[in-house]
């Protein structure tokens, strides 16, 4: 066994309380495409988008003042319903179901720690797969946004339906932050895997550690994570390797 693994088994056998904080990349090994990679949407060139920077796209002043094109850009690259988890979301339910992680943090709108059998998941942006008319409150299914033949998806009373997404230039749902931060002053072992946090104030969760003995952060490049000392691990590279490895040790 590499040293790195050898490690991370070592760290999850001392903790009884692990907290996951993850991102984007999480999910690229199931072919969703994160922000800011070589590959990521940001650096995707689509004619059609190319006036638009993907901030002001996502930002809610176009989604309210220019729906056409949010449901344009938000129908051809944020529609995820075929996706399925990769071995990264299958361990850490694992590690939930052996009572050894205690929450998700989960930047991600996919819903696939949920579809890969995590119960605590703490979706600090919201999720694709909730929806609701912003005029009577209903809520609507993925499909309906997505199927839809209009340019903009309505409501039976007339209403816009949006996704449960927060968009930039909007607050981050409440409940989920607090979850969030209190599982954070809980955690005895923290993972950091797939971001590049560098958005916040998502980021600034990390700054409500207490009681932490062991940070792992796996990324495929460096990232400054708060608080990283020298018994901390780095595992740089695709994270899937490491969870698979791990998988059979679990
Ligand atoms: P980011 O794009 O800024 O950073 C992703 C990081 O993950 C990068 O540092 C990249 O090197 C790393 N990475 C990519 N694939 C990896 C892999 N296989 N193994 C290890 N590391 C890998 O993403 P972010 O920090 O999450 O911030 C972007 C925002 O984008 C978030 O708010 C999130 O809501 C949103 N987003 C979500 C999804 C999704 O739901 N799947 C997809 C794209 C963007």
């Amino acid at each position: 066994m590499n040293k790195n693994l050898e490690l991370l088994l070592q760290y999850i056998n001392e903790s009884n309380y692990i907290v996951f904080f993850g991102g984007a990349g999480v999910s690229t090994e199931s072919g969703i495409p994160d922000f800011r990679s070589k590959d990521g949407l940001y650096n995707q060139h689509d004619v059609k988008f190319e006036k638009y920077k993907p901030e002001d796209l996502l930002h809610k002043n176009c989604l309210y003042h220019n729906p056409k094109v949010f449901f344009e850009f938000y129908r051809q690259k944020m529609d995820t319903r075929g996706c399925e988890p990769n071995v990264t979301h299958r361990v850490i339910a694992k590690l939930e179901q052996m009572g050894k992680l205690k929450a998700v943090i989960t930047q991600n709108i996919d819903g696939l720690h949920q579809k890969a059998g995590s119960k605590n998941v703490l979706e600090i942006h919201g999720s694709t797969c909730r929806n609701y008319c912003t005029k009577c409150g209903k809520e609507h299914s993925a499909d309906f946004i997505f199927e839809s033949k209009e340019a903009i998806p309505r409501c039976e009373c007339g209403g816009m339906v949006r996704p449960d997404v927060t968009m930039y230039g909007e607050q981050l749902p409440k409940n989920a932050m607090f979850d969030a931060s209190d599982a954070m002053s809980m955690a005895d072992m923290l993972i950091v895997a797939g971001t590049s946090l560098s958005v916040y104030p998502a980021a600034g969760l990390l700054y409500d550690l207490r009681r932490c003995n062991h940070i792992v952060l796996l990324n495929m490049e460096d990232v400054n994570v708060p608080f990283m000392g020298e018994s901390d691990l780095f595992i740089k590279g695709p994270m899937g390797k490491t969870f698979s490895e791990l998988e059979k040790l679990l």
